[in-house]
């Protein structure tokens, strides 16, 4: 390329490099540091993240975008070059919209806020945090005011989760989506049907070494690359890339319980396997080498989690696997019983726990009252009620505790507001690129059913994952399906899935 774009790449490489460092020393945090390294490594981070954010806001970033647009004028959207402009420029606005007090009062609060926050969880207090969360909104309103928005000022907190998405777009998919997933869950766990699955015999002793041996099999077998990757221990499972060629996954385990590690390494390989396959071409440009959004990170994660790994054409190839490693907790159980239990439905109070049919409501709910939360709309003293009530519409049951109610998630405590509707736009995203893969490459699920995974892979490599951040979730899943996301196709998913399992 020419050389002002020569420069600007130069310029953003030892941007992130130093974001490299960061994220390294933060995997390091999770995995081998021990507890006392934590106030000095607090200090290293801090240090390397002020000395990322000062070079990528200075002037001279700008100055080096500009020089590079009038270079590249004429390169189309989709090159490239072009594209490392567009979207680091849409970053730089952002980065340097928020005046530095407002983003320093915002790293006060939530890390204030995230101790409170835990106490009141285990006390049960929800009192005790209402103060600190509503300092949390109101500081949050005022950065998406700095942001700007046409429409809500959720659009601007949405869009550095989801670039390029409005609340209302998401606001017009979960409401079409809601009646019929509020009909389906009623429908599945009415108590004659509720009987029909039985999970107990996920619930045994099973020996974690084992365990993960087992895991790692399915993994590999996936096409997670050990050359370009690894999978470790920690408390909370992520994953996390430094480039396509160094791309590092952790998992729980609990000894008498086999689903965490189990499905959730297929969840988290789900994400590896989205960075390892950025093209080597853009991953060579620093800052567009990674997933493009949260919510299509979240759609090959689930895709690999539930509508593979959860699906009765993968078990008839791994269940005489686990059988053979687990003979006395699996080595009688057949095929439909094995997969009616991996795919139990309960109205659960627990976002986490929850399965892929209740999944969404736990999130429509969370999206709903953070609008209104954003806009002024909720009196902070009531909103555990304004939860409870939600939740019971929607899925039958009450919080018997604000702990197990309002107060379970670390998100608004840590200021991540707007986030979590990508949760649930990965898992429509996740049947919509589904769909089209099967349409483009018919004996996918014949070739899951045979242990071959790599005709979805290589379909997921060139649809989705080559292009690290090249386009928006919304660009992306309209050069590959023609149409902007819809919920149609999971509802359609989970009505043909379900229905089956619990005789609908
Ligand atoms: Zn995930």
């Amino acid at each position: 390329m020419g050389k002002s774009f020569d420069a600007l790449v130069a310029h953003l490489r030892d941007i992130e490099h130093l974001n490299t460092a960061q994220a390294l020393l933060g995997w390091d945090q999770q995995v081998l540091m021990p507890a006392g390294g934590a106030e000095s490594r607090a200090a290293t981070l801090s240090t390397l993240a002020r000395m990322s954010h000062e070079k990528f806001t200075s002037a001279e970033t700008e100055r080096l975008l500009d020089d590079a647009t009038a270079e590249i004028n004429d390169l189309p959207y989709e090159s490239h070059e072009a594209s490392l402009v567009r979207v680091v420029r849409q970053d730089y606005e952002q980065q340097t919209k928020i005046p530095s007090e407002v983003v320093a009062e915002q790293s006060r609060l939530t890390s204030l806020a995230q101790g409170v926050w835990a106490n009141a969880r285990a006390k049960n207090d929800y009192a005790s945090f209402a103060p600190m969360l509503r300092q949390i909104f109101d500081n949050t309103r005022r950065i998406a005011d700095y942001l700007g928005y046409s429409e809500h000022p959720y659009d601007a907190l949405l869009n550095m989760f989801e670039r390029g998405m409005r609340a209302s777009q998401v606001k017009q998919i979960f409401d079409a989506h809601r009646q019929p997933l509020v009909k389906l869950v009623a429908a599945i766990t009415e108590p004659t049907r509720a009987a029909r699955v039985d999970d107990s015999l996920l619930h045994q002793p099973y020996d974690v070494d084992k365990q993960r041996e087992f895991a790692l099999s399915i993994i590999r077998a996936f096409g997670f690359d050990f050359n370009r990757g690894r999978q470790d221990v920690s408390v909370h499972p992520f994953a996390q890339s430094f480039s396509n060629s160094d791309v590092r996954i952790t998992t729980r385990f609990y000894p008498d319980f086999l689903n965490p590690a189990l499905f959730g390494m297929m969840h988290e390989a789900g994400h590896g396997m989205y960075e390892q396959g950025v093209s080597d071409e853009v991953d060579a440009l620093p800052l567009i080498g990674e997933g493009t959004s949260l919510g299509v990170h979240e759609s090959q994660s689930r895709m690999w989690e539930n509508i593979v790994g959860r699906s009765k054409g993968f078990w008839s190839w791994a269940l005489p696997q686990l059988q053979a490693a687990f003979p006395q907790q699996v080595g009688k159980v057949d095929l439909d019983s094995f997969y009616k239990a991996i795919n139990k439905v309960q109205r659960s109070f627990i976002r986490v726990e929850a399965d892929e049919a209740t999944y969404n409501l736990h999130i429509m709910l969370r999206f709903e009252l953070e609008m209104d939360m954003v806009a002024g709309k909720i009196d902070f003293d009531k909103l555990p009620q304004a939860w409870n009530e939600r939740f019971e519409a929607y899925l039958g049951v009450t919080p018997p505790t604000n702990a197990l109610g309002v107060l379970q998630d670390i998100h608004w405590s840590a200021g991540l507001i707007g986030y979590f509707a990508t949760y649930a736009l990965g898992n429509m995203l996740a049947a919509q690129y589904y769909r089209k893969a099967i349409v483009d490459r018919p004996s996918i699920p014949s070739d899951i059913a045979n242990g071959k995974f790599d005709t979805l892979r290589t379909w997921l490599n060139e649809n989705i994952h080559q292009h690290g951040r090249k386009f928006t979730s919304d660009e992306l899943t309209r050069r590959i399906t023609g149409e902007g996301i819809q919920s149609k196709y999971y509802m359609q998913y989970l009505e043909q899935k379900y229905g089956e399992i619990y005789g609908l």
